[in-house]
Formats: structure tokens, C-alpha cells, sequence
């Protein structure tokens, strides 16, 4: 890493660590790349990667909404250092989004508030102030600034997470609510590609990253789970070697599309209620270190809150993202049932 920095005579090698000496402001810079490009930095965490000429896609590539998930940071900084150091050509104009410096250093998930349900404006309601909050609203305008530079070119995002628990389906991706509009199969067939071949559709508008992209912007986005959440240096880069790939051909090959896939070889799940915790006597009725994804028979009784109580209504549900610790009046869990994507709604 050193060498690489020492090579280049480049602050950018190592960009991720001076993020996170500067967990909340970095001043602009930008410094030349070996093929002609250019490297911006925007803000602590974030960079923006002008090739000297860009091919037809503008890419955001998110990780560290969430400080502790470590996998997709270390993913992304090895991407970052073989652009930097010449040995991986950025075709394509890409946002390089290390989401939450501060709560890395600590080592936490989030500092004050979930950052990932703080977009598409939810920071400035609620009359609430948080360094998430700040942090969202900075976000927005980075990304709004980059696919805004340019119009009439395919728009995406991958906001790479990892869970806090294991999952029946290591790797699945959360496909925000398309509000009628047609599901990708090229897109489905790339997150298969990169090893995500479980997919779930959102029901709904939500605050998330990658929703905000999505609707705002038109991109194909997802929030794309991809493991479990270990700590810096304990994630085997193997796991990750399909997703891994994927992005670096798609920012360096212009024109590269992911073999199409068969839809009967992709998992789909439609969410078909929400579990929202209303107090602290809110319990869950299943063992609390329970995988995503473990399914319920009809009539089982998930939680129960005061006098409310949650019961499986579909034959079967499965259960994404059981979290009883989460604040009052937010989401405790998702429960979702398999669907298949009928080929009318798909492009
Ligand atoms: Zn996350």
C-alpha cells in the first residue's frame, strides 16, 4: 500500500485512512490518474473518478453507511488503490462513497441514528440534529452533483452492506420500490453474476441510499447485503471475489454486460408486513441470534408488544433484519414471503 502511494506520489492510495483521520472534513483536492483521468476529492469519504473520456454509464458505489460493516470497505478501498495505481482502468464516471468514517473509527454501526434511513429528505424532518443527520444531507448533494453532471446515460448504485446476523442466503440485494415502473433483468442478471441471487422487492417508498437514488435519479439501485458483519481484517476476501470482479469489469470494460441469467435461478421475496416496535416492552418470540430469512409456518406468533401481537398470515414467512434493540416507532423487523417476477413486469 505504501508502495503504491510512494509510486504515484499520490494522497489517494490511502484515502480511506485519510477519511478517517478527517471523520467529517476533508477540503477538495484532486490529483491526476496514470490513463489521463482525474480523481476529485469531494468530502471526507468521498471521491469522484472523471476518466479522460467516460463510457455510458455514471456509477455510485457506496459502502460504511453503516461504520462496522467492514467487508464492503475493504472491497471498495482495494478497488480504489488499483485505479489509483494504474493497474485497474476506470472507464466509466464513478462516486466512491465511504459513507460513515466517524463510526468506523469507533468501530460502530451508527454514531447517533441509522444513516441509512435518513435520505431522500428524512434528515431535515423531525426537527432532530444528529451528525448522521449532517452526514445525509452532505450525501444527497454529492450524488445528486454527480448524476446531475450528465444526462441521457444509465444511472447506478450498489450500496454494499453486510448484515448483523448470519443469512439463510449470504448475499441478497434489496430492490427498491420501482413505483410501477419495470424491473431490470440486466440488472438482476449482474447481481446474480457478483453472487446475489436472492432478491427482495420493497413494498414501499423508504429513506434508504439507495432508494433515494432510485427515485430521485432514475438509477438501477440496490441495498446489496453481502455477508455478515466481522471486524477490519477478519473478512476472507474470497466471499467477495464474484462482486469484486463484477465491479472492476464494469467500471473498466465499457460496453460489458453480465451473462443473462434465467429467472428460476434467482430467489424473489416480496415483503408482506412490517414488524414496528411501539415500546419498550416490545419482544420478539423467536430466539434473538435467528438467521435472515429463517421461515415460519402459518399462525406462529413473532412478537408481541403491550396488547399488539404479530402472527405469520401468509403459509409461510421468512424474516429479514430482527433487531428489538431498534428505537421506538421504528422497524423491528421485515417479513417477507418467496414471489416470482412475472415477466410483464420486468424489462
Ligand atoms: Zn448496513
Amino acid at each position: 500500500m505504501l508502495l503504491e502511494v510512494n509510486v504515484n506520489g499520490s494522497r489517494l492510495g490511502d484515502f480511506l485512512s485519510l477519511s478517517r483521520e478527517h471523520p467529517w472534513e476533508l477540503a477538495p483536492f484532486s490529483e491526476a490518474l496514470p490513463d489521463g483521468g482525474e480523481i476529485q476529492v469531494w468530502d471526507t469519504g468521498v471521491l469522484c473518478i472523471e476518466p479522460a473520456s467516460p463510457a455510458d454509464k455514471d456509477i455510485v458505489l457506496s459502502c460504511g453507511i453503516h461504520g462496522n460493516e467492514t467487508a464492503p470497505i475493504e472491497l471498495c478501498e482495494r478497488l480504489l488503490r488499483a485505479i489509483v495505481a494504474g493497474r485497474l482502468p476506470c472507464r466509466q464516471r464513478l462516486l466512491l462513497i465511504f459513507g460513515n468514517p466517524a463510526a468506523m473509527n469507533l468501530g460502530v454501526r451508527e454514531l447517533e441514528e441509522n444513516l441509512n434511513r435518513l435520505f431522500s429528505g428524512a434528515h431535515a424532518r423531525g426537527g432532530r440534529h444528529s451528525r448522521e443527520r449532517e452526514r445525509a444531507a452532505r450525501l444527497e448533494g454529492h450524488v445528486a452533483r454527480f448524476f446531475e453532471a450528465r444526462q441521457g446515460v444509465e444511472r447506478l448504485h450498489y450500496d454494499l452492506h453486510t448484515a448483523i446476523r448470519p443469512s439463510a442466503f449470504e448475499k441478497f440485494a434489496i430492490y427498491p420500490f420501482p413505483h410501477g415502473a419495470p424491473y431490470s433483468r440486466q440488472q438482476l442478471s449482474f447481481l446474480a453474476g457478483a453472487g446475489v441471487d436472492t432478491i427482495l422487492l420493497a413494498h414501499g417508498p423508504t429513506t434508504t441510499f439507495s432508494y433515494f437514488s432510485a427515485h430521485r435519479f432514475g438509477a438501477h439501485a440496490f441495498t446489496v447485503e453481502l455477508g455478515k458483519v466481522m471486524p477490519f481484517g477478519q473478512n476472507d476476501a474470497r466471499r467477495f471475489a464474484a462482486m469484486e470482479r463484477s465491479l472492476e469489469t464494469l467500471i473498466s470494460e465499457p460496453g460489458w454486460q453480465a451473462a443473462a441469467v434465467a429467472l428460476d435461478q434467482i430467489r424473489v421475496f416480496r415483503v408482506c408486513q412490517e414488524i414496528i416496535k411501539q415500546s419498550d416492552d416490545f419482544r420478539f418470540h423467536f430466539a434473538d441470534e435467528v438467521a435472515n430469512f429463517t421461515a415460519f409456518p402459518a399462525g406462529t406468533l413473532l412478537a408481541e408488544d403491550g396488547g399488539q401481537r404479530w402472527f405469520v398470515q401468509e403459509p409461510e414467512e421468512a424474516v429479514i433484519f430482527p433487531n428489538a434493540r431498534v428505537a421506538n416507532g421504528h422497524r423491528a423487523a421485515l417479513m417477507v414471503v418467496a414471489t416470482e417476477l412475472p415477466p410483464a413486469q420486468l424489462s
